[in-house]
């Protein structure tokens, strides 16, 4: 009887298979979908901290004979990253972008694209 109720029950009471929801949880608004931050102004930074490249590599002077170093920090326009970009220290970025600018003078480097 009981067995016959129970399934009587779970035959009348089976909804139609939903299709399987993800548990919510981040709210209403997920901010997944490219556009990360879909308003208001954001509360917490990043807890990241941009450490100088240069700084790191213990590169005292940057030279514009290290076109390696010096085309890293440029875009492939021929533009200069800037330091917020790039993270450097501004010793470093004063001495890149001198060097950039020797080496567009030089033709190493284009001042365009
Ligand atoms: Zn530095």
């Amino acid at each position: 009887m009981a067995n016959e109720t129970d399934r009587e029950l779970t035959g009348s009471d089976a909804p139609a298979p939903r299709p399987a929801r993800p548990e919510r949880s981040d709210g209403p608004h997920r901010p997944d979908d490219g556009s990360r931050r879909p308003y208001g102004p954001r509360k917490h930074f990043a807890p990241r901290r941009k450490v100088c490249r240069l700084c790191a590599e213990k590169i005292a002077q940057v030279d514009y004979k290290q076109v390696q170093i010096v085309k890293s920090f440029c875009t492939e326009t021929g533009k200069m990253l800037s330091r917020r970009i790039t993270g450097v220290c501004a010793r470093h970025q004063r001495q890149v972008a001198r060097a950039v600018k020797i080496n567009r003078n030089l033709a190493i480097l284009p001042y365009s694209v």
